[in-house]
């Protein structure tokens, strides 16, 4: 039974497709067959964290209905498969559509289908969680993103999804609001925090997941814990020495 699962969030730039693209990789790590869907059709970028930057075919002439969704799909070396959208602006037009039936119809071989959803509450965004059949939401510490993801929190359940929960992202020591505070926000399970870490924006820029940079990093463990959370599977993390001194210091 394929997992269609929606990252979302109420904000762009939170941490959505870092989340997809890890997660992704960690899944496949544990020995899951997994796709990843960019359902962000008017900002396109999921191809970029794994190193695909022109393709022939992308999600939006599967819209089109010009070509299946496996002729827009791409192997990566961690086993995963990347569904991009197109990056360019003759494609902007494309209407968003509900692919769900060509999932079900095409994809299921797969164990997890992650989709990187659109931002904002419009129709871009209702059609990629109305694909999705569970949500889990990303936010960062602060009020305003917390504010705009409540309101995806209110349109996933509305639209009868079941949302596991929220990632956390960009956590340091220094924010004001804790854990405890933001789960009293959300009533929902915090199911990840993942700290700040500049080595995520250079690991994009080398076109390969923080995971298979530095899998032993805090980071690298975190999307670990997470995949491990959807499997089901207890996790103990085991980040480098190195990596301990390095969080207690700086954190
Ligand atoms: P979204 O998909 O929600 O728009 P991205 O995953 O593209 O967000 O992340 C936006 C930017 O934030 C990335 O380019 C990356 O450099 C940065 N980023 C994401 N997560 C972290 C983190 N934990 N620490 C530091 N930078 C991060
Ligand atoms: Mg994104």
């Amino acid at each position: 039974m394929t997992r269609v699962i929606g990252v979302a969030s109420g904000k762009g730039g939170v941490g959505k497709t870092t989340v997809v693209s890890n997660l992704g990789v960690s899944l496949a790590q544990e020995g899951a067959n997994v796709a990843v869907l960019d359902a962000n059709l008017t900002g396109a970028n999921l191809g970029f964290h794994f190193g695909f930057i022109s393709y022939p075919t992308s999600i939006h002439q599967v819209i089109r209905g010009e070509a299946a969704i496996t002729d827009a799909m791409y192997k990566h070396s961690s086993g995963v498969d990347i569904i991009p959208a197109s990056l360019s602006v003759d494609d902007l037009e494309t209407k968003p559509k509900n692919l769900k039936q060509t999932l079900c119809d095409h994809l299921s071989d797969k164990d997890f289908i992650l989709i990187d959803c659109a931002t904002g509450l419009d129709k871009e965004t209702i059609t990629a969680i109305e694909m999705s059949d569970e949500i889990i939401l990303v936010t960062h510490p602060e009020l305003p993103t917390i504010s705009d993801t409540l309101r995806t929190k209110e349109l996933s359940k509305k639209l009868g999804k079941d949302v596991l929960g929220v990632v956390l992202n960009r956590v340091s020591k220094q924010d004001k609001l804790k854990k405890e505070n933001i789960v009293s926000f959300f009533d929902l399970p915090i199911i990840s925090v993942i700290p700040e870490d500049h080595r995520i924006r250079r690991s994009i820029e080398a076109k390969k997941p923080v995971i298979l940079q530095h899998p032993r990093s805090m980071v690298g463990q975190e999307f670990k814990r997470l995949s491990f959370h959807l499997l089901d599977k207890e996790f103990k993390a085991n980040p480098s020495i190195l990596e301990r001194f390095r969080y207690v210091l700086t954190g």
